[in-house]
């Protein structure tokens, strides 16, 4: 599985795409106290500009990634993705 370096800048709201909470939050004193504080996923913050998390990303995206709309990166991550080369494997074929 592919480990994708994630910058995700923030908005005009100052909000950003968290993976880990799988939503949309602002990017403040709390969110990094009590989340990216003890993230696994965290990796900088992206020169000041926001957040930067490495996790294993099935989309088509490239590495590094770069988030600047965190609603429209959330809806992208809502969509479950399968490779090509894991499909015959997952589907029932019904020849009847
Ligand atoms: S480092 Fe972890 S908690 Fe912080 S924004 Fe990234 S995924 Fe979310």
């Amino acid at each position: 599985m592919r480990q994708i370096h994630h910058i995700n800048l923030k908005d005009e709201s100052g909000r950003i795409y968290c993976c880990l909470r799988n939503k949309v939050v602002k990017f403040d004193e709390k969110q990094r106290h009590d989340f990216c504080g003890g993230c696994s996923m965290f990796a900088g913050e992206a020169g000041g500009l926001g957040v930067e998390c490495v996790w294993e990303d099935l989309r088509p995206v490239s590495d590094p990634h770069t988030a600047q709309d965190p609603a429209a990166e959330w809806r992208s991550n809502q969509i479950k993705h399968i490779w090509p080369a894991d499909h015959l494997a997952t589907c029932i074929v019904n020849t009847t």
